[in-house]
């Protein structure tokens, strides 16, 4: 992997190169293109109250629409876009947007977005927040910042001194992935969290072995007792659903409640949604 990162670097299109790298390397070239040329997009997935089973706001997730290739998915492009830096203005982008966005929705809904851990390490992005609030007029309360248990752990007296003056302007930080990288849980109340999500690998198995809910159930207490709400990821049967809510948990996200979508469809349903409970609460 790293000599892989050395060649690539350092070295033109050569007949005998690996395809994979090949690719890899008109890749890394087109994303240079990527932002100027207009072709990133954010979409939105909504996350749902267990409880209330109300809306309760949208994780913001990045598309790019290469001009050739199509749709690259976040999981190929962002490592890159880490490896070559470029996601300290990719993230810059993103979160100019999201709060952007954000401000068309009904100012009870939260905007998460997800930050990589290069923007963390090398992006001023104490200053890129406060800016993109500034800018957008956002509530701070509103912007919900997710990171990895890796990214955060790495390197963890920078993080936390840098997500200590991020809570400072009332931003909320969310721990993304939990249970998929090396953390242990004693390592939770060292960092200023207010919400941990539990990974969607979790969430799957909490209906194939009882052992998985069991220690689903037992994060959400303990991240309840240490003051921070808990959001089961990938949510996609009804089954799944049901269970997150036994076991505590405080949100849910997934394909069962609703993919990711475009800003004007996600106004559309948060006005519907809206419509609906009013409709309920007020019948009852
Ligand atoms: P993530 O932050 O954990 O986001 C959740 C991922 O799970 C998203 O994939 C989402 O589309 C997918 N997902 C949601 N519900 C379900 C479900 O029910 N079933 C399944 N199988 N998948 C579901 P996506 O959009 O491909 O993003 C992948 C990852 O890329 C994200 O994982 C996040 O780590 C990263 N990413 C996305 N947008 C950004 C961004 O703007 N900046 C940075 N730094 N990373 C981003
Ligand atoms: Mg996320
Ligand atoms: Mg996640
Ligand atoms: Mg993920």
């Amino acid at each position: 992997q790293a000599k892989g990162k050395g060649r690539a670097r350092f070295c033109a299109f050569e007949p005998g190169m690996d395809a994979h790298l090949r690719d890899r390397l008109a890749i890394e070239g087109d994303l240079l293109h990527a932002l100027p040329g207009e072709q990133f997009e954010l979409v939105y997935q909504p996350i749902y109250n267990l409880a209330s089973e109300r809306l309760c706001g949208f994780e913001a997730l990045l598309r790019w629409r290469h001009p050739i290739r199509g749709f690259i998915s976040p999981a190929t492009f962002i490592p890159i876009a880490e490896d070559t830096r470029l996601i300290v203005d990719i993230g810059l982008w993103v979160l100019r947007r999201a709060c952007h966005d954000a401000c068309l929705l009904p100012d009870d809904l939260k905007i998460a977005i997800n930050l990589s851990p290069i923007q963390l390490a090398f992006g001023d992005i104490v200053a890129a927040v406060s800016q993109a609030l500034e800018e957008s007029g956002l509530n701070p309360a509103r912007l919900e910042l997710e990171i990895t248990e890796t990214a955060l752990f790495t390197n963890d007296q920078h993080n936390l001194e840098v997500l200590s003056r991020l809570k400072l302007m009332g931003v909320k930080i969310v721990l993304d992935d939990f249970g998929t990288g090396y953390s242990s849980l004693s390592h939770l109340h060292l960092f200023p969290l207010d919400k941990i999500k539990i990974d969607q690998l979790f969430v799957r198995d909490m209906t194939l072995r009882p052992e998985s809910a069991i220690i689903v159930n037992a994060i959400a207490m303990l991240a309840f007792r240490l003051g921070m709400t808990t959001t089961a990821e990938g949510i996609e049967t009804t089954e799944q659903w049901e269970a997150a809510r036994r076991s505590g948990c405080t949100e849910a996200q997934g394909y069962l409640l609703g993919k990711p979508i475009s800003i004007d469809t996600a106004v559309t349903i948060a006005a519907a949604h809206r419509c609906v409970t009013e409709t309920v609460s007020g019948a009852t």
